[in-house]
């Protein structure tokens, strides 16, 4: 008998139960009996099928045991047998499994569902619903004659079918009819309805491809070949080794059964090859241009590599001014991890994972580079997923997921734009994408570079008190000036111009200029749409969603009024819901109002336009960047989605169309916010041999985050806003913990958040920690749901913790429902 686990020594008992993580938001294990089947198989890391009350749930196994350890309060006989093991070979491997403890532990959230999040979508297990009819049911039938309502008609189709699913209902019947037809019947007990797991979506893309085989598997049958089957074998002379089978049937213009009947023959065998579904398939890839690097780029390396040779944990802060020369550096370092034989892992923010950087790894790396990010389609990150747990991939670029990619052996952890916004997951379970790839380094004994024009203050703090080497970069290649931005006064516009300027007459000249020295421009606005809200000049009221405590924003194009934050549509009323009144103003500009006064005032210059509405196609997005860097569009007009990372040498013009909206925000971030944003849109511009010019419009230009940012001085920003945190007591001074209480039913929310407030005051005893609410959240009101705040200030993260852990627990016993709460540790977006 052999012994799967590694953790079992040879003749050690095989375990017996299996502590499992489930995706639930549930802050424990669970502890399941293996069916002796399973107990030499299953390893850690693997997929198993578990009861969980009525329904079948995946879970994934992190610890298996001989016996139950007595500190578990449960009796052996109320534990319930596995179901499934689904991976014999787990696919999510114990360095993984010990990285996602800590993440869950860190972030107070659920294992099961870190560990879910960490594989690629599509793996997941799934569930749908599945009817059957009740004994009720069943009588019922046999009294009713005829079918003639939609209720009875699912009856019988129920009764006929036995387990259906609803998916397969709704097909038949319709999902209007259905869905309400199916809601009834289970409410009167005709029908039943439980959850079954269905446990991938995703598969390997497979497809048949044939081969020759050598002479000695050839069958004694010595008939002489057809002409059709002496084509056959000419064409898969002529290709090395295997031919796809719909290939050879086309090039060999032969059958299907003449193939087959060589095959029998053992002329040839039918195979079955895996495809890989390559995200940059038949792309053309760029040239590599061999640099030398600058002196400050070969110093910087050299204390990189110098850490990578000693194959130890270490974390660099690497500050390099925009367009200094920080991927150049990043490639060489993966480089030498992997003529180490070692695995290097890249992480990007969401949008700097241009088509552009992709395809020039890919150049570099060759098929060693697996990518992976969110606009992959399912079977192609699950891939490239694949492609790194085997080990054919060995370098890793991707999103904030991609921090837990399966690869083994790790050498280099790098994250660009480390002060970027997107690596923080935005919903449960929370976790912050650099932070864990700090930690995953740590644990690998690692080096990690965490590299930036604009570090996040927390990074900089780190680098000031010796967690991490600072590492700078404090001059762009070839010496070119960084863009120095002019701040442009609209109070000043607004007194010559009017109230309806939305353009600056210098921003507008400026465009001018640039086109008429053939360079292009960048003009960036943080607001989709045409105008911000609509607004009736009767009552005074704004139109505001129905789910959210926020105003629509008016989409000219569909004509639609739209929700920035649920994505609720609808028509634009021709009079206000409110008073009935004719007078409906529409205020403030969105990107698609500024594409149009653009596009009338400049009518000789080809202008996209790049924001979520026009990028919801991966393709088109990626289009309108290529015939950007080609030169066929003269103007990019967008979102911040502009700002970072894209490197366009013909960029000589940035214009701001407004940031003030950003700074008002009630967060603490945002000044610190701006300052990154505008620096790295002035970034964008005079990277190549032509000098840049940024130009930002605002209402406030004596802000001391756009006065630093003008002159692209981090330094006297950090110090400046530095201060601001210490004062009044905000990260990184003190550790921060924002509680969400989301409900649709406002006194329920209000009520747990009660509770759980008195128990964080009573676990509070040292008084270590500062608890504020709970309050209407900044967003009061949100998808249906209402949202109360309590925000934990603690000296250190062992008070938050422990005041945290304890009164959590605690709430629990007073019936707190915690599933509708979310607790976020290190709060990002304060929003
Ligand atoms: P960053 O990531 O720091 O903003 P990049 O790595 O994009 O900067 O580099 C800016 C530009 O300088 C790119 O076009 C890059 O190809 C070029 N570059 C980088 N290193 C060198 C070098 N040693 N010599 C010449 N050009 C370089
Ligand atoms: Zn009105
Ligand atoms: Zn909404």
């Amino acid at each position: 008998m052999s012994v799967a686990t590694k953790s079992f020594i040879k003749d050690s008992p095989l375990p017996e139960f299996v502590e499992m993580a489930l995706p639930l938001p549930l802050r424990q294990t669970f502890t399941y009996r293996l069916p002796v089947g399973m107990q030499e198989n299953i390893k850690i890391g693997a997929r198993l099928l578990v009861p969980f009350g009525k329904r079948q749930l995946t879970g994934y196994a992190v610890a298996l045991h001989t016996k139950i350890s007595p500190e578990i309060e449960i009796e052996e006989e109320t534990i319930k047998d596995a179901l499934e093991l689904i991976d014999g070979e787990p696919l999510v491997t114990e360095e993984i499994v010990r990285l996602t403890q800590w993440a869950a532990d860190y972030y107070s959230a659920s294992w099961g569902e870190v560990l879910k999040a960490s594989l690629p979508a599509g793996i997941n297990a799934t569930t749908e619903q599945i009817y059957t009819i009740t004994t009720k049911g069943r009588d019922e039938l046999l009294k009713i004659s005829s079918a003639n309502t939609i209720k009875a008609k699912i009856l019988y189709f129920l009764g006929e079918n036995g387990e259906t699913s609803g998916r397969e209902i709704t097909k038949k019947f319709g999902v209007s009819q259905s869905q309400r037809a199916l809601r009834e019947l289970v409410k009167e007990n005709r029908a039943s309805v439980f959850q079954r797991t269905l446990t991938t979506k995703v598969k390997p893309k497979r497809r048949k491809a044939v081969r020759l085989l050598p002479p000695e598997s050839h069958n004694e049958n010595q008939k002489p070949f057809t002409e059709a089957q002496a084509r056959i074998i000419e064409t898969l002379l002529a290709t090395d080794g295997e031919i796809i089978f719909t290939d050879l049937i086309e090039k060999a213009d032969a059958s299907a059964s003449s193939i087959q009947t060589l095959a029998k023959r053992g002329i040839l065998e039918i195979v079955v090859q895996e495809v890989w579904r390559d995200p940059l398939l038949d792309i053309k890839l760029p040239e590599i241009t061999d640099l030398t690097l600058t002196e400050e780029q070969s110093g910087v390396l050299l204390e990189i590599e110098k850490a990578i040779e000693k194959a130890k944990y270490k974390a660099f802060l690497l500050h390099g001014v925009t367009g200094s020369g920080k991927t150049e550096i990043y490639i060489r370092a993966m480089q030498m991890v992997l003529d180490k034989g070692k695995s290097a892992m890249m992480l990007v923010p969401e949008i700097a994972l241009t088509p552009v950087f992709s395809r020039r790894l890919r150049a570099v790396f060759g098929d060693e580079v697996a990518i992976l990010h969110s606009n992959l389609s399912t079977g192609e990150r699950f891939d490239e997923w694949r492609r790194l747990r085997s080990g054919t991939a060995r370098i890793a670029i991707g999103t904030r997921s991609a921090v837990f990619a399966p690869l083994q052996n790790i050498g280099l952890v790098i994250v660009d734009e480390e002060h970027d916004g997107s690596y923080r997951q935005n919903e449960s379970p929370f976790y912050h994408g650099r932070d864990v790839a700090i930690v995953r380094a740590n644990f690998a004994g690692a080096v990690v570079v965490l590299g930036s024009a604009t570090p996040a203050l927390e990074s900089f703090h780190n680098s000031q008190n010796g967690k991490y080497d600072y590492l700078t970069l404090p001059n762009r290649i070839g010496n070119r000036p960084l863009a120095q931005a002019e701040l442009v006064d609209m109070r000043l516009v607004f007194r010559s111009e009017g109230k309806d300027a939305v353009f600056s007459p210098q921003l507008f000249e400026a465009i001018e200029e640039t086109h008429a020295r053939k360079e292009q421009s960048i003009i960036l606005l943080n607001r989709r749409g045409y105008s911000s809200f609509v607004l009736c000049r009767t009552c005074g009221e704004s139109i505001r969603c129905n789910n959210c405590d926020i105003t629509l924003t008016f989409h000219k194009r569909e004509s639609k009024l739209v929700c920035h934050y649920c994505n609720h549509r609808e028509r634009t009323p021709h009079k206000c819901p409110h008073c009935a009144s004719r007078f409906l103003y529409f205020i403030g500009e969105g990107t698609e109002q500024i594409e149009d006064i653009l596009r009338r005032k400049f009518s000789n210059l080809k202008i996209a336009r790049i924001d979520r509405d026009t990028t919801s196609r991966r393709k088109s997005f990626e289009e309108t960047l290529m015939a950007f860097s080609r030169g066929e569009i003269d103007m990019l007009v967008g979102t911040q989605m502009l700002a970072k990372g894209h490197d366009f040498h013909n960029v000589t013009l940035v214009g701001v169309i407004s940031v003030d909206a950003g700074l008002a925000l009630p967060d603490f971030r945002s000044a610190e916010r701006t300052f990154q944003l505008l620096t790295q849109v002035a970034g964008r511009a005079g990277r190549g041999s032509l000098a840049g010019r940024v130009l930002i419009q605002t209402f406030y230009p004596e802000h001391y985050a756009l006065q630093h940012a003008s002159t692209q001085n981090y330094d006297d920003f950090y110090a400046e806003e530095i201060r601001f945190r210490k004062n009044l007591n905000y990260p990184p001074f003190v550790a921060l913990a924002s509680i969400l209480i989301k409900h649709p039913n406002y006194n329920f929310a209000f009520d747990n958040a009660q509770i759980l407030c008195e128990c964080l005051q009573k676990s509070n005893t040292k008084k270590n920690c500062i608890i504020l609410g709970p309050a209407p959240a900044p967003l009061a009101r949100l998808k249906g749901e209402h949202r109360l705040q309590i925000l934990v200030k603690a000296r250190n993260r062992r008070d938050l913790r422990e005041t945290l852990d304890f009164a959590l627990s605690e709430a629990q016993e007073k019936f707190c429902d915690l599933r509708i709460v979310n607790v976020e540790i290190d709060p990002v977006n304060m929003l």
